[in-house]
């Protein structure tokens, strides 16, 4: 049976989908004989690859290079998830949009710093003015909410994606912890 090449992306996010992932545990070895991880943190690939069939992309995008990523993702794969909250809605990176992204630079990385420390503007984080969920950018397939989504969810998820019951999906999820 072929397997199904899943990719997983981090973009502004703390990480803590990708931990959900991890936390399927010993059902990672029951996914592992029809998932095949392509592209994701979790495994030594540098550049996303060509005929993915499922990717989730945790976090909000930030910044141009969250874009060009995202685009690529997009184009790449057949089916696209928004995993977690940050994916779904903006959530906590969503939080500086109300400043800005210069104020919130500004407030971090130089009023924030020791005398004698403050950071150069040239080094600062090149950020786009508001943190934006992926549905701003791409069309999403899938919306998994949750902060993180929980391993259950997941492995539920990717169980039904192998097996072709995309229509039947149900997830038992919500936003928030
Ligand atoms: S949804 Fe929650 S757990 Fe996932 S990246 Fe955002 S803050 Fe972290």
């Amino acid at each position: 049976m072929k397997k199904l090449r899943l990719a997983t992306l981090w973009l502004d996010g703390c990480s803590g989908c990708h931990m959900s992932i991890l936390d399927m545990d010993e059902r990672l070895l029951d996914l592992a004989a029809s998932v095949e991880f392509v592209y994701s943190p979790l495994v030594d690939v540098k550049d996303f690859p060509e005929a993915v069939d499922v990717a989730c992309v945790e976090g909000a995008v930030s910044s141009a290079e969250d874009e060009r990523k995202l685009q690529t993702v997009r184009q790449r794969s057949t089916l696209l998830i928004a995993l977690g909250d940050c994916a779904v809605t903006g959530n906590i990176p969503a939080m500086r949009n109300i400043l800005g992204a210069d104020k919130i630079l500004q407030a971090v990385y130089v009023d924030q710093q020791p005398l004698g420390a403050q950071i150069p503007a040239t080094e600062l984080p090149i950020l786009n003015d508001k943190a934006l969920p992926l549905h701003h950018f791409v069309t999403v397939d899938l919306f998994i909410p949750g902060c993180p989504p929980a391993a259950e969810t997941l492995f539920a998820a990717l169980s039904a994606l192998v097996a072709g019951k995309t229509a039947e999906l149900r997830l038992d999820t919500r936003f928030g912890a």
